[in-house]
């Protein structure tokens, strides 16, 4: 007997014919012998719905309020869930957030988990029932509802897999795993059988929204084999696992955009040390995290600096930068919000030269120019215009050979 966590997204649960779908799949494996503990997201564009609710009312939401509000399409469908459990003739029960005790820290709409009671879990288990738990919701020390930010379901779903030391966690979504692309922009993405936790935490951090990256970093952490697979068929689907249980060493292993940032450039400023320093931490302090950064070769004791943000905090940085630019006496400030972050990650390119020279070449070959490049050990980064995103993701799809039957390549 094994103990499973089976996570639903949105859209496996959009719909009451999809809940009692859902209900089926979790009765066949609790009969099949095993616990299962059942973690679910909000109906497919509910959260949605409620975020655009608390902006039509208010321009700028108190967020303790927001988070009570948004963590309610989760609560619908634990319960809904429960219900069709219960009409297939098992015993089941609903939790939400605080009833499980999923302590959180303060920071309303991104809050960290820090632990969770699993001892109502346990003896409902122990009764034989099947546990269903609102995702996304937590409460902090002094009780206040929060969230774990879009897409938190998943982290939720991995911490009660770890709390409870579960053998394994299936997320259960609307594609069949995780593919060498986005297989819903290129037709020719592959799945994967097994990716590494490293190169899911990559994937994850360059926009593959699959998985919540701060699941992947649980996972990782906890050693919580993740099974990521298709509600709607019986296929396997992509187990995402430690280093040494993955077979198929690719070079790269996959291509990824990211549509959410926006660049913002200063020109002309100083030279000297400790300008970078004080932007960066101006911006940091106003919570705003900054991805790609380049700064151009100084002229005449002057340079420019270009960077990246979240598309939905520009609006927070550039009246801080202008401010910043007319401190430093520099020659002005630019911003871009149609830009998109095209990535190429893989395990394999620890040892392999070459990798970025041919994604440039490509890239030019469509006419396409690069705007920023940021590279770590296991990928390479570059912003483009974002009208480019889906010729450049399959350009660079079939340039690396990702597509079906190719892409695996022998460790030299
Ligand atoms: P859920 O509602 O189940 O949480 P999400 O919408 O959060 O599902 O994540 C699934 C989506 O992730 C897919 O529909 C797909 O468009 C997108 N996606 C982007 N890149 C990839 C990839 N490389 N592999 C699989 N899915 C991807
Ligand atoms: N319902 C939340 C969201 O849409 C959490 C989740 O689905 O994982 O972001
Ligand atoms: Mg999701």
């Amino acid at each position: 007997m094994s103990l499973i966590v089976q996570k639903f997204g949105g859209t496996s649960l959009a719909g009451l014919d999809r809940i009692r779908h859902a209900a089926r799949r979790i009765v066949e494996t609790r009969k099949a012998g095993h616990e299962v503990v059942v973690v679910v997201s909000a109906m497919a564009g509910e959260t949605d719905r409620l975020v655009g609710l608390a902006h039509d009312i208010s321009p700028d939401p108190d967020p303790r309020e927001y988070d009570v509000l948004v963590s309610t399409g989760e609560t619908q469908t634990s319960a809904l869930m429960v219900m069709a459990v219960q009409a297939l003739g098992v015993p089941s029960r609903s939790f939400t957030g605080a009833q499980v005790r999923v302590r959180t820290d303060t920071a309303h709409t991104r809050a960290r988990i820090q632990a969770i009671d699993v001892a109502p879990i346990r003896d409902e288990l122990a009764r034989g029932a099947i546990v269903v738990v609102a995702g996304f919701q937590g409460t902090d020390q002094e009780g206040n509802i929060t969230t774990l930010g879009r897409g938190g379901s998943d982290t939720s779903a991995v911490a009660v897999a770890a709390a409870l030391k579960a053998d394994w966690c299936e997320i259960y979504t609307d594609v069949e795993g995780v593919f060498t692309s986005d297989p819903n922009m290129v037709p020719a993405a592959r799945k994967l059988e097994r990716v590494s936790y490293d190169e899911m935490l990559e994937m994850a951090s360059l926009g593959v929204k699959v998985l919540q990256i701060r699941a992947v970093k649980f996972a990782k952490q906890y050693g919580i084999p993740l099974h990521v697979r298709s509600s709607f068929s019986d296929e396997e689907g992509t187990w995402v696992v430690t280093e040494e249980d993955v077979m198929e060493r690719l070079v790269v292993s996959g291509v990824t955009y990211n549509r959410g940032e926006a660049k913002v450039t200063i020109f002309g400023i100083p030279d000297t040390p400790g300008v970078a320093a004080r932007i960066f931490s101006e911006i940091s302090d106003s919570g705003v995290v900054v991805d790609v950064i380049v700064q151009n070769v100084s002229t005449r004791g002057h340079t420019d600096l270009t960077f990246t943000v979240p598309r939905g905090d520009l609006s927070r940085v550039l009246p801080l930068m202008q401010r910043l630019a007319d401190e430093f006496g520099a020659a002005g400030i630019t911003s871009d919000d149609s830009i998109a972050k095209i990535s190429v990650v893989g395990l394999g390119m620890r040892d392999h030269a070459g990798v970025a020279s041919k994604m440039f070449r490509v890239l030019s070959e469509e006419g396409i120019n690069i705007e920023m490049i940021n590279t770590s050990e296991i990928k390479i980064s570059v912003v483009i215009e974002e009208k480019y995103t889906e010729l450049a993701c399959r350009a660079l799809h079939e340039v690396f050979e990702l597509g079906a039957g190719t892409g695996i390549s022998e460790e030299s």
